[in-house]
């Protein structure tokens, strides 16, 4: 069993929240265009040259597994299965000497092609993104018509071992909040975890409202019309909360950011795709790896900013509160 570094400490912050969740962002491009991520012309992509490569990214990881303390990897983007040679990245981050526990968060799109290479190659379990199961609904949310190809990476991901497949699903008002229920049955019947996500300001356009925002309480009263739900509480640190349907083994789950924020127990830290790194979703500053890496830094050097990254973490997002600032960074640019 391989050792940490000698000199491994936790990622800790100033109120004594440990940090071994790293979310990682492979590319902020993404083939569908969400309405409540980004406008339908897409967003000026970055330039390839900012973007880290595959060995700067292991080296990261190395680093943050080595030295301090991360335990969980998380895949995103923009939609990470557009990066070329994923399943040789996953391979490297799974052969490290503390490998992390691998997952992806993917909208499913081409995951029917390459789910196996990418359960062979280490990943351990993935998230699909799917707000609704009405092709009608899907091109209006995503402004693409690629309904059967999400299924079908769905279907695949579960076949290849990706489990337990997780759905995520953001309810949008007048669009897909009728088919909260209808969701929650076909991932019953599917074997899926179903999660809603309270939709959050960061969509690239600025267009989130608070009063359009479906709210857990929404969600939960219309799960509640069709399913008797038995609450089952929070896993560690985990942001959603889940409830049984009764009857079943199925497991839902709502993650409340705006409305019941988890901030107090995050555990989570992201870096972009360009090696920015972040200590919150909604962080308003960052800390340039990318140019300390490029710089020729030591890995000493690059603990040290990681650290220091993390001593400034707020204690919550705000959101709601007079002091809010949106960050300068939509979703899909700093890794959902
Ligand atoms: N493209 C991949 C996908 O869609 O799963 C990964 C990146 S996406 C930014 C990660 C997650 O963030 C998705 O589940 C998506 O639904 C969610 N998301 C995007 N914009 C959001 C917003 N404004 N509020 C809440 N969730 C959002
Ligand atoms: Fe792309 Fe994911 Fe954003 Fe949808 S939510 S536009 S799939 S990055």
């Amino acid at each position: 069993m391989p050792r940490p570094h000698s000199d491994q400490r936790p990622l800790v912050d100033r109120f004594g929240r440990i940090h071994t969740d790293l979310r990682l962002s492979l590319t902020d491009r993404c083939n569908l265009r969400c309405t409540y991520c980004m406008p339908a012309e897409g967003l000026a992509w970055l330039p390839r040259e900012e973007v880290l490569t595959d060995d700067e990214i292991v080296r990261l990881v190395a680093i943050a597994t080595e030295r301090l303390g991360i335990t969980e990897v998380r895949l995103t983007g923009g939609e990470p299965l557009v990066r070329r040679g994923l399943p040789a990245l996953v391979a490297r981050l799974a052969d490290l000497p503390l490998a992390p526990e691998l997952s992806l968060t993917t909208n499913g799109i081409g995951l029917a092609r390459c789910a196996t290479a990418l359960r062979e190659a280490g990943l351990g379990r993935v998230n699909v993104s799917l707000d609704t199961l009405r092709p009608e609904h899907f091109a209006a949310l995503t402004r693409r018509d690629r309904l059967p190809d999400v299924l079908a990476g769905l279907h695949a991901a579960r076949a290849a071992g990706l489990t337990p497949v997780k759905v995520n699903a953001v309810p949008v008002r007048g669009v897909n909040d009728d088919e909260i229920a209808d969701l929650a049955a076909f991932a019953v019947e599917h074997g899926y975890r179903m999660r809603f996500i309270e939709s959050m300001p960061l969509d690239a356009q600025g267009a989130w409202e608070r009063d359009r925002m479906v709210t857990a309480e929404e969600i939960l009263d219309r799960l509640g019309a069709r399913f008797a739900l038995v609450p089952v509480g929070r896993e560690d640190n985990a942001p959603a909360e889940e409830w049984r349907i009764a009857g079943t083994d199925a497991v839902v789950g709502v993650i409340a950011s705006v409305t019941r924020p988890f901030c107090g127990g995050c555990d989570r830290v992201r870096l972009t795709a360009d090696g920015q790194l972040r200590n919150c979703l909604f962080a308003t500053e960052e800390s340039d790896l990318r140019a300390l890496l490029r710089g020729g830094a030591d890995d000493t050097e690059l603990e040290a900013a990681w650290r220091t990254c993390l001593a400034g973490k707020a204690p919550g997002h705000a959101i709601g509160s007079a002091g809010f600032r949106r960050p300068d960074r939509p979703m899909s640019a700093i890794g959902g």
